[in-house]
């Protein structure tokens, strides 16, 4: 079989579902060469072609199918956000592009390499793509600082010094700077967040992976939160995004995906989806967070 994702490259338009473009059962892969991730030995990429390219993926808990058939480009410098009610799979496709879950079938590629290949080195492919939580998941007994150093010391082995460094960039990159000796319990919900965002950023991903993450957040403190996202997205960071807030949506993503029971069923610019969704399903989960936006 040949080497998946070379051939379908061109084919698809950025964030154009691509369901049946390819139809395989197995699982297979090209010869054992060693695969390098996102520019380090990887053959030079075309521009143009998506940092982020999903294809085919499916992904069952038990008997629970939930993620079927999804195909999703991400290109360079593209915010793409993830709508669809509880349960429809946002988290567990951020997951699988992250590697904190094995798919059952499909490709993801970051920057052409397929990180679904078992040789690739997840620490590597996680320190190239930041994820953040809902629930910010710091370290309570850690300060700041040590919290945004932990990965770059631990799994890099950055000395010291050098993480601090880049840590302290990061930490001035949110607007947090004087909170470095701080534990998070003396932050608040909003300031937290912003950590795990420094968290994240520190390792000079190419992409970054945002769950609901103002979900969590008292309402007054969702847009500080928001804004350091559209600031990202200005300064050209890719991200996908799966988040209830219509209003971000509709003014920082460039395609907006609507997942239901598992399945993409719409994509496309937040005008279109958003202000004219063609399927029942999104018309009918939209009027239901418009609904719920007026209580
Ligand atoms: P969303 O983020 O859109 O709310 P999720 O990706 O969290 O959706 O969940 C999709 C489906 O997968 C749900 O039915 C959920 O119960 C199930 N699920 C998620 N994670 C697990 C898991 N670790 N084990 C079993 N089922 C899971
Ligand atoms: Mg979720």
């Amino acid at each position: 079989m040949r080497r998946r994702g070379i051939e379908q490259r061109g084919v698809n338009q950025r964030g154009v579902e691509q369901r049946g473009v390819e139809q395989r059962g197995v699982r297979q892969r090209g010869p054992r060469e060693s695969p390098a991730v996102a520019g380090d030995g990887a053959a030079p990429r075309d521009p143009a072609d998506p940092l982020l390219s999903i294809r085919n993926l499916r992904k069952s808990f038990g008997a629970n199918l939930v993620l079927d058939d999804v195909s999703l480009d991400v290109g360079q410098g593209n915010c793409v956000v993830l709508i669809g009610a509880s349960g429809s799979g946002k988290s567990t496709l951020l997951r699988c592009v992250n590697l904190l879950e094995v798919v059952d079938d499909g490709v993801i590629e970051l920057a052409g390499t397929d990180i679904t290949d078992p040789r690739v080195n997840a620490d590597e492919v996680r320190s190239r793509v930041g994820i953040v939580f809902q629930a910010f998941n710091l370290f309570p007994h850690l300060s700041v600082l040590q919290n945004v150093t932990l990965s770059p010391i631990k799994v890099h082995g950055l000395p010291r010094a050098e993480a601090e460094v880049r840590a302290l960039a990061m930490l001035e990159r949110v607007g947090l700077s004087d909170k470095a000796a701080a534990k998070p319990d003396e932050l608040s919900g909003g300031q937290q967040q912003r950590v795990a965002i420094a968290r994240a950023l520190v390792n000079s991903p190419v992409l970054m992976l945002l769950d609901e993450v103002t979900s969590a957040l008292d309402p007054e403190l969702v847009g500080e939160v928001l804004s350091l996202l559209r600031e990202l997205k200005d300064e050209g960071m890719t991200m996908l995004i799966a988040t209830h807030e219509m209003g971000f949506a509709r003014q920082v993503a460039d395609t907006v995906c609507f997942l239901d029971g598992g399945r993409l069923l719409e994509v496309g610019p937040p005008s279109q989806v958003l202000h004219d969704p063609q399927q029942a399903r999104t018309r009918q989960f939209l009027s239901r967070i418009i609904e719920a936006a007026r209580l």
